[in-house]
């Protein structure tokens, strides 16, 4: 591993870190203290975390959706691995949840940069 790549990491973690600040203060203005999940053997308050509509590397380039209410839900330590097994079960949680993915960009600059979408 070269200084680059923990470079990468660091600055990885600390975006998660201050997402997950952010995410707190949320789920508490809107009281959700417990699994929104319900799976089966559902542990309601034991090892809660919050729980992304998409893959890690989804946000690597939209870092403000990982603290956006839309894209998350606060899962058990139950649910949380069911959940990553489970792409579909994923999909129907977050529309019964949360409804329809909104992909509003909440920064201040909607500048975009490496646009790739140049197809014709
Ligand atoms: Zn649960």
């Amino acid at each position: 591993m070269n200084e680059d790549m923990l470079n990468r990491i660091g600055k990885q973690a600390k975006i998660k870190l201050q997402a997950n600040k952010k995410l707190k203060e949320i789920y508490r203005e809107k009281g959700i203290t417990q699994c929104e999940a319900r799976l089966s053997g559902c542990m309601q308050y034991f090892g809660l975390s919050w729980y992304h509509r998409h893959k890690r590397v989804f946000y690597y380039d939209k870092p403000d959706l990982l603290s956006s209410f839309n894209q998350t839900i606060l899962v058990c330590a139950n649910c949380h691995p069911k959940l990553e097994q489970d792409r579909k079960l994923t999909e129907t949680k977050f529309e019964q949840l949360r409804g329809m993915e909104i992909y509003r960009h909440e920064g201040k600059s909607n500048k975009k940069k490496n646009n790739k979408s140049t197809r014709k």
